[in-house]
């Protein structure tokens, strides 16, 4: 399948992310999490097709459910 972006993008919600870290093991292609950061990095805010199934497994790992994927704002 081709990188073909998706209309969603990752959203976290700052203030649930309490830094467990288990969406960067999920997908540390998509997240970071700096050693004294206190809420995750998304690296890539908008979807590819191919990554929709891992970024799903991303959100079910979140303990505290801070990270959702929602359709992308396009700032117009
Ligand atoms: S799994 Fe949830 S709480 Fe942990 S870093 Fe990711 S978004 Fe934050």
């Amino acid at each position: 399948m081709s990188n073909v972006e998706t209309s969603l993008e990752i959203r976290v919600d700052a203030g649930k992310c309490l830094a467990y870290g288990n969406c960067v093991s999920v997908a540390p292609d998509m997240f970071d999490l700096p050693a004294k950061a206190k809420t995750v990095i998304v690296l890539k805010r908008a979807v590819a097709e191919d990554e929709l199934e891992e970024l799903e497994e991303a959100v079910r790992s979140c303990p505290v459910r801070a990270l959702s994927i929602g359709p992308a704002e396009t700032g117009k």
